[in-house]
C-alpha cells in the first residue's frame, strides 16, 4: 500500500497543526506556504537597530486552550509559554488591582480578585455577578448581540465598559456593540468560570519567530515533512477524472497533486483560490460574507524599563494590554482598532506615549517607535458568524479546509486555529475510513 500524501497551502497554525497531527499517522505531508517563514499571522520581524527578532504583536495565550497547549507540548516548545497568575489591571490614575485566582472551587475562585477591583463600586460586582450566574443559564448557541444581552441582563454603562468590554474586547478583538453573545459567553464560561486554570493567561518567553520558525521546523524535519517556502498556491485544480486525489497549480506554473489538499489560508484568500464552479456553490459562498477586525500594537524602546510589572491591563484607557519585554522594550496592544487606525501613524504614537506618560510616571527616555496594524487580523465574531465558518471537510472529494475562521467552536485564535488543523486531520482519517478524535478534551 502507497503512503497517503497530503498538500497543505498555508503554514499558520492551522496548517501546522494538521501537519502535526496526520504525520504520525502514517501521512506524508507537503507544506505549501507563500511566504518565506512559517508561523503566518503568528510571526516575529527582525528590528534593523538592534536585531533583535520582535513579535508583530505579543499574542498570548489562555489556560483553556487545550488545543494550542497539546500542539506545543507536542512539538517541544510548551517550556517557552510562561503562566501569568496575576493579572495587573490599572486605572489611569495609577491605581492597580491584581487578579488571581483562589484555591476554591470554580466558579468561586475569582470571586475574591473581582470584590478588591478598585474601578468596580460594590453595586458594579453585585451586577456582574449576577450577570456571570445568567449567562451560565444561557443556552450555548444562542447569539444575539451582546450589548443588548448585557443590558437586558442589569449591566450598566460602567459594567459594561470596565468590565465586559475590557475583556471581551481582547478576548474577541471585536468592541463589545458589534460581538455575538456565544462568543462573548464562551470567553466567560470557558475563561472564568468552568475551571480555575482557565483564566491563566500564558505569555511566550521567546519571539514568536523562533517558536514558528527553528523550533517548529526541526519537528518537521525530524518527522519528514517537506516544508515549500516562497512556494505561492495559484489555484486549487478543478476536479478531474483522470487524477487520483485533488491538484493545485503553484504561482510558478507547476502543479503539484496529491491524495488531499488543505486549504488552510486566510478568509480572505480561499475564494481566489477556487475554480468557479467550487467558489459558487453555497457551502464556499458564505464565506464571503466574514469580515475583519483589526489590531493595532505599538512598540517602544526606552532606554530603561518603565514599569516592574510584566504586562498590565488598562482600564479606561486607549491601550488595552501592556507587554513589558524588558531592558525598556515595551508593546502595547489596541484589539478592534477600528478608530484608532484612521489616526495614522505619528498620532497614533503620540496618543500612545502620551497615556503611558500618564499611568506609568517614568523618567526614561523614549528611542523610538514603531507601530503596526494588523487590518485582516481576525474574523469579527458578530452575532450569528457561524453561519458563514464552513466545516473543514467540504462538498468537494479531497479537498479540506482548515483556519482560525472555518468551524471550530472558537472565536479567531492560536487555539481556533490549532483547532481547526486537528479537525482537518480527523476529516481526512473519516475519508480514509480511520476516524480518530485528535481534538483535546476542554480543562476537566
Ligand atoms: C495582530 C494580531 C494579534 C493576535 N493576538 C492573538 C493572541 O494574543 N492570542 C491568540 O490566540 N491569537 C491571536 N491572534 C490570532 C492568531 O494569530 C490567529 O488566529 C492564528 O495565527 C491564525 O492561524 P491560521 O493558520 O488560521 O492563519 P494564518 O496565520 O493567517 O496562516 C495562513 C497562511 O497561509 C499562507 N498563504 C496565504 N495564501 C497562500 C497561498 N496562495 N499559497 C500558499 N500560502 C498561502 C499565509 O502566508 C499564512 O502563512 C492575533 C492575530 C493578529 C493578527
Amino acid at each position: 500500500m502507497t503512503t497517503p500524501s497530503v498538500l497543505i497551502v498555508g503554514g499558520g497554525l492551522a496548517g501546522l497543526a494538521a501537519a502535526v497531527a496526520l504525520v504520525p499517522r502514517g501521512y506524508r505531508v507537503t507544506i505549501l506556504e507563500s511566504r518565506p517563514r512559517l508561523g503566518g499571522r503568528a510571526s516575529s520581524f527582525s528590528d534593523p537597530v538592534t536585531g533583535q527578532l520582535v513579535d508583530a504583536c505579543q499574542h498570548v495565550s489562555m489556560g483553556c486552550c487545550t488545543n494550542f497547549a497539546h500542539f506545543c507540548r507536542t512539538i517541544g516548545v510548551g517550556h517557552f509559554l510562561e503562566p501569568q497568575r496575576t493579572l495587573w489591571f490599572r486605572t489611569p490614575d495609577r491605581r492597580t488591582s491584581p487578579f488571581r485566582s483562589d484555591p476554591w472551587p470554580a466558579p468561586f475562585h475569582l470571586g475574591r480578585a473581582l470584590a478588591g477591583a478598585h474601578y468596580l463600586t460594590t453595586t458594579d460586582k453585585l451586577r456582574i455577578g449576577w450577570g456571570m450566574l445568567q449567562l451560565l443559564r444561557e443556552s450555548p448557541e444562542a447569539d444575539p448581540p451582546a450589548l443588548e444581552w448585557l443590558r437586558n441582563h442589569r449591566q450598566n454603562a460602567r459594567t459594561i465598559e470596565r468590565f465586559w468590554g475590557v475583556v471581551l474586547t481582547s478576548a474577541l478583538n471585536e468592541t463589545v456593540d458589534r460581538v455575538g453573545l456565544k462568543y462573548a459567553r464562551k470567553v466567560f464560561v470557558d475563561g472564568f468560570l468552568r475551571h480555575r486554570d482557565g483564566f491563566t493567561v500564558h505569555v511566550p518567553t521567546v519571539p514568536l519567530g523562533r517558536l514558528y520558525g527553528e523550533e517548529m521546523r526541526g519537528w518537521l524535519n525530524a518527522h519528514s515533512v517537506e516544508i515549500r517556502e516562497n512556494c505561492g498556491v495559484k489555484a486549487v485544480r478543478s476536479p478531474r477524472t483522470n487524477v487520483r486525489g485533488q491538484c493545485v497549480a503553484l504561482r510558478d506554473g507547476s502543479e503539484m497533486c496529491a491524495d488531499a489538499v488543505i486549504l488552510a489560508v486566510p478568509f480572505d484568500r480561499v475564494l481566489d483560490l477556487l475554480p468557479a464552479e467550487i467558489a459558487t456553490q453555497p457551502f464556499f459562498t458564505r464565506i464571503a460574507n466574514l469580515a475583519p477586525s483589526p489590531i493595532t500594537s505599538v512598540h517602544l524602546w526606552f532606554d530603561r524599563d518603565i514599569t516592574l510589572l510584566p504586562h498590565v491591563v488598562l482600564v479606561d484607557c486607549v491601550g488595552q494590554w501592556v507587554f513589558n519585554r524588558g531592558n525598556g522594550y515595551v508593546q502595547v496592544v489596541v484589539s478592534a482598532s477600528y478608530d484608532l487606525k484612521k489616526q495614522g501613524r505619528e498620532n497614533i504614537e503620540s496618543i500612545i506615549v502620551t497615556e503611558l506618560a500618564r499611568v506609568f510616571p517614568h523618567s526614561a527616555n523614549l528611542l523610538r517607535t514603531k507601530v503596526v496594524t494588523e487590518h485582516t487580523a481576525t474574523f469579527s465574531a458578530v452575532p450569528g458568524v457561524d453561519a458563514y465558518r464552513p466545516t473543514q471537510a467540504t462538498p468537494i472529494l479531497n479537498l479540506f479546509l482548515a483556519g482560525d475562521w472555518t468551524r471550530t467552536g472558537w472565536p479567531a485564535t492560536m487555539e481556533g486555529a490549532v483547532r481547526s488543523g486537528y479537525l482537518a486531520a480527523e476529516a481526512i482519517l473519516a475519508a480514509h475510513g480511520r476516524p480518530e478524535t485528535l481534538v483535546q478534551p476542554d480543562l476537566a
